[in-house]
């Protein structure tokens, strides 16, 4: 048996902060943990800034929906879904991805949550676990299934090393390079190829 583990953000849906950024005009929204490295700190700051824009989730939501899922991306959901039980493992918060997941058709989605006051706005985070993608491919394996990982970025490349197979969709270079072990899709195609051959099944079916 075979469970398929999805990264999200870069995989099946743009990168959420990034694209929020550029859709509301609050470019401090832009910064990422490469530019300020205490995971925490960046969450406090996001957080302070959907306040003094006065964005509560609501608000938030509005501008997630007009994001879409990538071009492709739902049609190659229905496709893996079709061949393999598929779980979505993300680093982003239900609350967040949910009016993305709906076009989605709601896939099961592993992540994390917010907290809001009466008014919608955010008040807190809340990270399920540590290394979580990891430890969710451990369970799974340990549950008798096979593992098959993908995902585009660091954040990606434990549950990928975990994993029964892994592979690296449309990754930056630096990821490519360090990561030389694992096939890269460049696109859904290809994906779809990747997937195939990872599994035990017939490249026909
Ligand atoms: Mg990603």
């Amino acid at each position: 048996m075979e469970i398929a583990c999805l990264d999200l953000e870069g995989v099946l849906i743009p990168e959420i902060w990034i694209n929020f950024a550029k859709r509301t005009g609050i470019s401090e929204l832009k910064a990422t943990t490469r530019d300020i490295p205490d995971y925490d700190v960046l969450m406090q700051q996001r957080l302070r800034l959907l306040e003094q824009h006065q964005l509560g989730l609501p608000d938030i939501q509005e501008v997630i929906a007009g994001m879409g899922p990538l071009p492709g991306a739902a049609d190659f959901l229905n496709w893996l879904r079709n061949r393999f039980q598929v779980v979505i493992l993300s680093d982003t918060f239900y609350e967040f991805a949910a009016p993305l997941m709906e076009q989605l058709g709601h896939p099961t989605l592993l992540c994390h949550r917010l907290s809001t006051d009466s008014k919608g706005f955010v008040t807190d985070y809340h990270i399920r676990q540590k290394d979580p993608k990891r430890q969710c491919v451990k369970a799974f394996k340990g549950l008798q299934f096979r593992v098959i990982a993908a995902g585009d970025s660091y954040n990606d490349t434990s549950m990928l090393a975990e994993a029964d197979s892994g592979i690296l969709f449309n990754p930056p270079q630096n990821v490519i390079d360090e990561f030389p072990q694992y096939p890269v899709a460049e696109d859904y195609t290809a994906f779809r190829r990747c997937f195939l051959e990872a599994s035990n099944r017939s490249l026909f079916l």
